[in-house]
């Protein structure tokens, strides 16, 4: 089957070793600690079931706090509040610690905390605080933790996904689950399960980039730094030219500017593809600092304040589920008849010639998320949470804000427990029952009514 760029549809790829030895067994097992699979485990746990989450990272957050990007975007639009449910109490939670704000305007934020008030823009975290906090919801809520162990493939039986193959730090072990949920981003688990899965051609999975901060910018104006962005831009004087605006925001940290500048393309799902880009990018960044400090004058006295471990992935592999997110649904803004959460309908963003593609439509305004884009097409006890859901690659931003990877993931971890007190299977499942979890638990389902 060719979908997109390439697929696979495969025997799972790899067997381990019969001795190995079975390190624990679940209920759940989530792959991935990202927003997705963080809400995932959160939601499926506060329903009593028994979850492990697994991260080759040290800590929670994925790409939000490991590629340095804790402006939590998709939580709002046009003025009203559109994911609740854990996405929701986890903002009010930072915002109670001091570690997160909305924004008011381009560059500013609102006095007001947004524990306070509905949250009716996107907001800024820091990375320290995210982490630690969803770290410690991840333990009130009795999640076990296995950070720093990578998935390394999956046993199957009979369309079930039976065990991940994990590679710890005391050594390679099976863990076993009665479900799975894939929140890695790029689909790794469905993929080594040999489950479908879609790869993005190059000009659909956007730039990669690290994000880096600067401080001592006291007087930053963001409005004047864009202008001045794209009038360098028009005069050819941007050493990026990929880069026809300026992305950039005020951190909570006075005289701290979060700086989206670095782009480069290439292939996600190999490592050593990985690696050039890695180090083309600190390059960048090399490079990006010094003209930043010569081009603007908010930035003369800057320095070098943070370059994340990890570059940041947008888009790379996505599962094949039951339904998938096409083109033609953004486009045509079809009906969805089982929604869990809100997305956008927008698409073509980070484009690899400049920030908007080729392909881009003007398209606006919310579009449900169907519950059967969660499932994956191949088996019936594994979820998909985050980026990794059934989208068509050129549509991932409909879905891969860190609030709608929240709201997937707390469906799919509330999919999973309800299918585990009705001893059924996750295409089985009644949908009427999870949106009513769904509801109860503050999740925001359908368009809000326009003002
Ligand atoms: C440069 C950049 C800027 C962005 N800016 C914003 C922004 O301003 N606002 C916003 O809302 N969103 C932004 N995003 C998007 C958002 O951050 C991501 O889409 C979102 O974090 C994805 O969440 P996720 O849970 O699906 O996956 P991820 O956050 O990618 O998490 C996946 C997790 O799976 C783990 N994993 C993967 N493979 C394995 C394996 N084999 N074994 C063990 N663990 C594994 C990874 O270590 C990772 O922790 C940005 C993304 C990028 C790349």
């Amino acid at each position: 089957m060719t979908l997109d760029g390439q697929s696979t549809s495969v025997s799972p790829l790899f067997t381990p070793p019969a001795n190995w030895p079975v390190a624990g067994e679940y209920d759940l097992v989530v792959a991935g600690a990202g927003p997705g699979g963080f809400a995932a485990a959160i939601a499926a746990a506060r329903a009593g079931v028994r979850v492990a989450i697994v991260d080759q990272a040290a800590s929670p957050g994925g790409t939000a706090t490991h590629s340095n990007c804790p402006h939590i975007m998709g939580v709002a639009y046009d003025g009203r509040q559109i994911v609740g449910g854990i996405a929701d109490q986890l903002l009010r939670r930072l915002s109670q610690a001091g570690q997160a704000r909305m924004q008011k305007g381009v560059g500013d934020f609102e006095p007001e905390p947004l524990d306070r008030r509905e949250i009716t823009r996107d907001a800024v975290a820091s990375v320290n605080g995210l982490n630690l906090e969803l770290s410690r919801m991840l333990e009130e809520n009795g999640v076990e933790q296995w950070f720093y162990t990578r998935i390394i493939g999956a046993t199957t039986e009979n369309h079930r996904v039976t065990a991940l193959a994990v590679d710890p730090a005391e050594g390679p072990a099976l863990l076993k689950g009665k479900f799975f949920v894939d929140a890695t981003g790029d689909a790794h688990l469905a993929w080594r399960a040999g489950a479908r899965v879609r790869v993005g051609r190059p000009d659909e999975v956007m730039t990669k980039t690290l994000i880096f901060d600067l401080d001592g910018a006291a007087e930053f104006d963001r409005v004047r730094v864009s202008q001045r962005f794209e009038q360098l831009h028009k005069e050819g004087k941007v050493p990026l030219a990929v880069q026809d605006r300026f992305m950039g925001f005020r951190c909570l940290a006075p005289g701290k500017i979060h700086v989206n500048y670095t782009a480069t393309v290439g292939n996600a799902l190999d490592s050593r593809e990985l690696t050039r880009m890695d180090t083309a990018l600190r390059r960048q960044v090399e490079a990006g600092v010094a003209w930043f400090k010569s081009e603007f004058p908010e930035f003369k006295n800057a320095c070098l304040a943070h370059v994340p471990d990890t570059i940041g992935l947008r888009a790379g592999r996505s599962a094949v589920g039951r339904e998938t997110i096409t083109q033609q649904d953004i486009d045509d803004n079809t009906p969805v008849a089982e929604p869990v959460g809100l997305g956008l309908r927008r698409y073509g963003d980070h484009g690899i010639q400049r920030f908007a593609a080729a392909w881009r439509k003007p398209v606006s305004g919310l579009r449900p998320i169907p519950w059967r884009t969660l499932i994956a097409g191949d088996f019936i006890n594994l979820g998909l949470a985050g980026r990794t859901i059934s989208c068509e690659t050129k549509m991932i931003t409909c879905i891969r804000y860190i609030a709608q990877c929240l709201a997937t993931g707390q469906a799919a971890g509330s999919g999973v427990a309800l299918a585990l007190a009705d001893n059924s299977t996750l295409p089985e499942l009644d949908y009427s029952r999870l949106a009513s979890h769904l509801k109860a638990n503050g999740a925001i389902l359908q368009v809000p009514d326009q003002r």
